[in-house]
């Protein structure tokens, strides 16, 4: 394969471009979702491991002004629980060209933190809830913290964070009768809801081909109680969007296991130690902390950046039977 450019954004070996970037805050979180993390939680990333409020910022207005990065996105782990976001929001609305800036959060805490983060600067959220039953994500997060998330999604609402995006997984025998019930709630609400197929993303390795919904199953749910018309420019959206009893509200399915979206794809990916992951589910890393730490300029960090993006292979994959699940869970990765 040939060498990647030295200048320019952060394109790949297929032609594709990154321009949509996910930092990961912490790889830490207040909720245990069954389908992401064991309930003891995770050997945690140690604190001189993370990359600093600082060189997160700096990598970021690296990726913005030297790489062509249009849209940034916090996530983790639950990147709430990082007190320097608002500094990392706030550093990032200052830049030029100046990026979309969104938050993907479980919702706890929002509901004190929305107006600060819109003040300085955060366009949107995206929210996960996976239940309309407090009982059932108690079991589903083995939290009891269903109304924080309800209360954190009307106060992104009224700081103006909208439109508010809503995250859903569907498990078998656990929440997938909710399809339906879940849009109509959404729909009232105002909250675009977009089902993502559940992937290996584990960190205990349990998941299993046969026991995900798959897109398939939740447009037959959906289209039990709702008409569904295709939304047409899909661009680089994973999500397939359907227009719902005529519009304006609508519907996304993000189906990465049978409707993989790879060639579209536009994410390059820091995770909260420092790595660089061109995707989900790539099995090697680039370490820009070591080129931080070590006294590497801008230009050197960006050129890092750009070799470590044109590697990226031409799809994950997850439906092949060679496929192997890497060895960072989602939580570690950055959802
Ligand atoms: N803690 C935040 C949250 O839950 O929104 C941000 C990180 S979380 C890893 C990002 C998204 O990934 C969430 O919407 C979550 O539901 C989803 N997710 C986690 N594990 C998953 C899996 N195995 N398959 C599909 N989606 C998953
Ligand atoms: Fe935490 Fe998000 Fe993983 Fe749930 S999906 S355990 S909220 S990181």
């Amino acid at each position: 394969m040939s060498t990647h450019h030295r200048t320019g954004g952060l394109v790949d070996g297929f032609g594709r471009m990154a321009t949509d970037l996910r930092v990961s805050l912490t790889d830490r979180c207040n909720l245990r979702c069954t389908y992401c993390m064991p309930e003891e939680g995770l050997d945690w990333l140690a604190k001189p491991e993370l990359l600093t409020g600082e060189e997160i910022s700096r990598l970021v207005r690296i990726a913005v002004t030297m790489l062509g990065v249009r849209e940034v996105r916090f996530t983790g782990g639950e990147p709430l629980l990082r007190r320097e976001l608002v500094d990392i929001v706030r550093a990032a609305a200052a830049l030029e060209p100046r990026p979309t800036l969104s938050v993907t959060t479980n919702g706890i805490g929002l509901a004190r933190l929305a107006p600060t983060l819109r003040e300085v600067g955060l366009d949107r959220v995206n929210v996960s809830l996976d239940t309309l039953d407090p009982a059932r994500f108690k079991a589903m997060t083995r939290r009891d913290r269903h109304a924080d998330v309800v209360a954190g999604l009307a106060a992104a609402v009224d700081a103006g964070l909208g439109p508010v995006k809503v995250n859903t997984v569907l498990m078998r025998g656990v929440n997938d009768d909710e399809a339906a019930a879940l849009l109509a709630w959404c729909l009232e609400r105002g909250y675009e809801l977009r089902f993502i197929e559940q992937m290996p993303l584990d960190a205990q390795h349990g998941w299993q081909r046969s026991e995900m919904i798959t897109a398939g199953e939740i447009l037959t749910a959906l289209r039990a109680a709702f008409r569904l018309d295709p939304e047409f420019g899909r661009g680089s959206d994973p999500a397939e969007r359907w227009l719902v009893d005529g519009g304006p509200g609508t519907v996304g399915v993000i189906g990465s296991v049978t409707r993989p979206f790879c060639e579209a794809c536009d994410r390059t990916r820091l995770t909260a130690d420092g790595q660089i992951r061109n995707c989900l589910f790539a099995r090697e890393e680039s370490d820009l902390r070591a080129a931080l730490r070590g006294g590497a300029d801008d230009a050197e960090i960006a050129d890092r950046w750009r070799a470590a993006m044109w590697t990226k292979k031409a799809g994950a994959g997850i439906d092949d039977p060679e496929f192997l699940q890497p060895d960072r869970p989602m939580s570690a990765i950055g959802g």
